[in-house]
Parts: structure tokens; C-alpha cells; sequence
């Protein structure tokens, strides 16, 4: 069993990130100043802060120390950056991200441009400090560019808007993202959650902030529907939701970007598309997941590559300007070979932007038993289907992590020039303020730079629709000390 003993600081979080890097699961025994892993190697280290310095030691006293920095933020950063070394000396381990085991490590190359660093001394710090790969940190780089450029399009005050559908008609074995109470639910449910999700929604927009917001010139810039699978709503759902959108043209007329993910090829149909192509979408995306029938019918998803593909087809017959699909890379039983070959699949059909995810399986997920593991195999084919999209004119956009994410890699967009989302930009980017309905949507407010107020709706369904009225007063409650 590997334990890491605390004296001096209590960063049980940033230590348990750390482990569970390595190793997958790692418990906090907080009455004892404890992290430990019961599947680690035997060792125990200290994890030490105090009179000026900060150190990680084995048994024997040797191990890295620095001087205590007086930022509790940097002090954080190296007591990772400490046990990192350790323990990739210790099972011969990197990370394509090192140390970093943050959602967004391109945070911390906005941070840096903030303070005036270069290009040239950011990408030093995440190589040298950071122990981040070479190609990881030009990434980042590359990611910030796309952001900003993309970022130029939105003016100060400008809103997006998200929309929250949270049903599937059966659950992907990586997925907590539905409660089971959530999966293939009767029609009259899917009605009443839209009734209700269309109040909240009128009691926000007819309210007074809005009014005021609306006067002030600020605007919504772009609408994004995820799930679960909103188009598998039942028809007189959906038809109900994008009435009112047809109806709030007005409240939309400034969107740059419509996007539904209609999410599950098997859905899609030629009457939905259109529908939605008339309530002006502009962008859809497409998930896949893989095109390999062995892979998806292991990962419980109920269709395979034809009916991928017969969903891209009707996508671009329907004419939506901007496909995107989703992969994910590390389902099991995939190999490095795999990876590649539905990234070269995806571009021969051509979308105007992907996201190569890595797997991540949720804490809820049927997966329960799912071994966490370094794979070397899957960083090369990330990094080798980079090289193939760079090559076919995709430049790397919105990139983010998420817990328990396979061999520490990430999820990455990638779009031909003019495409790539600008609601995932804006929403990674934490300057943009998002108005967030549906169970589990969050709605986010930015105070001032770097300093933002968030405000999650209830994820259960039933929750949500009971608490309608208090969430919809608390959100309104995020904005108005503005007034
Ligand atoms: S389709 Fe997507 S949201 Fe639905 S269960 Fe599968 S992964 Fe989860």
C-alpha cells in the first residue's frame, strides 16, 4: 500500500489528484493526516511544509525539497510538481500533462499571458516546472491562439445560453450522465420536463433583469441544446421545445451559433433535421463515439458505423453549415491501431470539426471496475492522430480533462478554419457569462476576471421540475446585485 503522510498543510485534494493519476482511486483519511492507495507499491512518503520549506520524503530522507513560496496557489502546484517526480521515478510513469491533473490545463497559459509572460517562457514553465510533454505544451499554446481568435466575436456583456436535455434511451457503460431514472422514460415525462423547462425559462427572460439586460445591449451569442440525446425527445416534446425557439426568435436574433448535440446516431431522422435546420441550427453534433461495430456494441451503445454514417448524410442533406462528431479514444478493447482508424474514418466523411476524447469514466458509471492505467500505446495514437488533423488543415481548439481520465490525456476539438463551437470556447474560457436551464445546467457569472459565481440546477429530473421556482428566483439572484 502506498501512503502519503501530510505535516504542515492540508492539501488532501491536490495529493489525491496527484495519486490517482497514477494509480486510479486514492482515499483521504483525514483523522490521520493520511492519502493512501491500497493497490499502490509499499512505500510511504511525507508530504512536509513548514520552516521555509516544502518537501516530499521517503523513509530514508532523500527526496526533492524547495523553499516554501509564500503564493498558496504555487505552494499547491508544488506539492504536486514533488510527488509527481517521486512517483514517476518510481513506476517509470509520465504524464502527457506531468503534474498538471487540473480540468483545463490551458488555464494556466491564460494566467501566465495575464501577467505578460511570452510564448516562448510559458511553454518553458510547463516543460521544466510542470514536467508537461513538449507536444502537450505547444498544444496549449496552439489552443489559446484558437480560443482568443475565436473569443473576438463576443463583446463584453454578451451572453450564451445552455439548454439541458437529460434523457438517453439507454445508457453507454462509461456514462453516469443520465440517472437511471432518466433512461428511456414515457413520453409524458419528456412533456412535462419541457413544460416545465420552457417556464423557467419565460420567468427568466419576461423578468425585469432581462428587460434591463436587453435595454443595455447585451445579447445572446450562442445557444447550445446538450444531453443525454436531445433529439431522441419525444416528438411532441421537441416539437414543443423548438416552438419556443421559433417563438423567441427575437431573444435569438443575435446568435452567431445554434447547436444541438443530437448525440446518438440511431435518432437521427431526416423530418427531425429539417425541423431543426428550420429553427435556424446552425451546428450539430454528431457522436459516434467509434465506427468499430465491436467496439460500440462493448461500450453498450445500440448502433454501429452505417448508422454513423447514415446520420452524417442526413446531417449535410438537412444543410447544417458546421458538422461536428465526437470519438472517444480508450474504449475497451480498442488498441492505438483503432484510435487512428476512426479518426481516418471521421475525416473521410469530412465534419467541419471533432472532439478525440479520452475515455473517462464517470464515478456512477456501470463501469464500475474499470482499471485506471498509463496507457503509453493510447498517448502515441492521441499524439499520432494530432499530426493527421494538423495535416488535413484542423487546427486544436476547447481542450479540457475530466477525473479518471485514461493515461492523463485529454479532450480536444479540432476544426478547419471558421468552425470549432464558439459556446464550448466561451464556456471553457470562463469570461463569458452563461445562462444555464434544465436539471443539472449551470449558469455562471463573471464578476471580474478570474473571480466567477456558478449556480447548479437540481440533475434528477423530478428534482428540478419540484424546485423550479426557487432555482429560477436564485438565478436571477446571481445577476442582480448588478443592477
Ligand atoms: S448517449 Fe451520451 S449521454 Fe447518453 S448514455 Fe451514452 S454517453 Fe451518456
Amino acid at each position: 500500500m502506498l501512503e502519503v503522510r501530510l505535516q504542515g498543510h492540508r492539501r488532501f485534494f491536490a495529493v489525491q489528484d496527484l495519486l490517482q493519476l497514477f494509480f486510479g482511486r486514492a482515499e483521504i483519511l483525514e483523522s490521520e493526516n493520511l492519502v493512501r492507495v491500497p493497490q499502490g507499491p509499499c512505500l510511504t512518503l511525507t508530504s512536509r511544509v513548514g520552516e521555509g520549506e516544502v518537501s516530499t520524503l521517503r523513509p530514508d530522507g532523500s527526496g526533492p525539497r524547495a523553499t516554501q513560496p509564500e503564493d498558496s496557489h504555487f505552494l499547491g502546484r508544488l506539492i504536486r510538481v514533488q510527488l509527481y517526480d517521486v512517483l514517476a521515478r518510481e513506476t517509470g510513469r509520465h504524464f502527457p500533462w506531468g503534474s498538471l491533473t487540473g480540468i483545463r490545463p490551458t488555464w494556466l497559459v491564460t494566467e501566465r499571458r495575464r501577467e505578460g509572460w511570452s510564448g516562448l517562457d510559458i511553454a518553458r514553465e510547463l516543460v521544466h516546472f510542470y514536467r508537461v510533454s513538449p507536444a502537450r505544451a505547444r498544444l496549449a499554446l496552439e489552443v489559446e491562439r484558437t480560443e482568443l481568435s475565436q473569443l473576438t466575436a463576443l463583446e463584453p456583456g454578451d451572453f450564451i445560453l445552455y439548454i439541458h436535455i437529460p434523457f438517453c434511451p439507454s445508457r453507454c457503460g462509461y456514462c453516469s450522465f443520465v440517472t437511471p431514472a432518466g433512461v428511456a422514460r414515457p413520453a409524458a415525462e419528456h412533456l412535462a420536463y419541457v413544460t416545465a423547462l420552457l417556464e423557467d425559462m419565460d420567468h427568466f427572460f419576461q423578468s425585469s433583469l432581462w428587460r434591463s439586460f436587453s435595454a443595455a445591449g447585451r445579447r445572446i451569442r450562442a445557444l447550445y441544446i446538450g444531453g443525454g440525446t436531445p433529439i431522441a425527445l419525444a416528438p411532441e416534446a421537441l416539437d414543443l421545445l423548438v416552438g419556443w425557439l421559433q417563438e423567441h426568435d427575437l431573444l435569438l436574433g443575435g446568435t452567431l451559433e445554434r447547436t444541438i448535440e443530437a448525440g446518438r446516431p440511431d435518432f437521427f431522422s431526416p423530418t427531425v433535421l429539417g425541423r431543426l435546420r428550420d429553427a435556424g441550427f446552425t451546428r450539430i453534433c454528431i457522436n459516434p463515439q467509434s465506427f468499430s461495430d465491436e467496439l460500440l456494441q462493448a461500450a453498450g451503445r445500440p448502433h454501429g458505423r452505417r448508422e454513423s454514417e447514415a446520420a452524417f448524410a442526413m446531417a449535410r442533406a438537412a444543410g447544417f453549415p458546421e458538422i461536428h462528431m465526437d470519438l472517444i479514444g480508450g474504449l475497451p478493447g480498442s488498441t492505438g491501431a483503432t484510435v487512428l482508424a476512426d479518426i481516418r474514418h471521421a475525416l473521410r466523411l469530412g465534419p467541419q470539426s471533432l472532439t478525440l476524447h479520452a475515455l473517462a469514466p464517470k464515478r456512477g458509471a456501470d463501469w464500475q471496475d474499470f482499471v485506471f492505467q498509463a496507457s503509453g500505446d493510447l498517448v502515441q495514437s492521441f499524439d499520432a492522430a494530432y499530426r493527421l488533423l494538423r495535416r488535413s488543415g484542423y487546427l486544436p481548439g476547447p481542450l479540457y480533462r475530466q477525473k479518471r481520465i485514461m493515461a492523463g490525456l485529454e479532450n480536444c476539438t479540432w476544426a478547419l478554419p471558421g468552425a470549432g463551437g464558439l459556446y464550448n470556447t466561451a464556456m471553457l474560457s470562463d469570461r463569458v457569462d452563461v445562462l444555464g436551464f434544465g436539471a443539472g445546467a449551470m449558469s455562471k457569472r463573471v464578476v471580474a476576471p478570474g473571480e466567477l459565481r456558478r449556480l447548479a440546477a437540481p440533475r434528477e429530473p423530478g428534482l428540478y421540475i419540484s424546485r423550479l421556482a426557487g432555482h429560477g428566483q436564485s438565478r436571477l439572484a446571481l445577476w442582480e446585485t448588478e443592477l
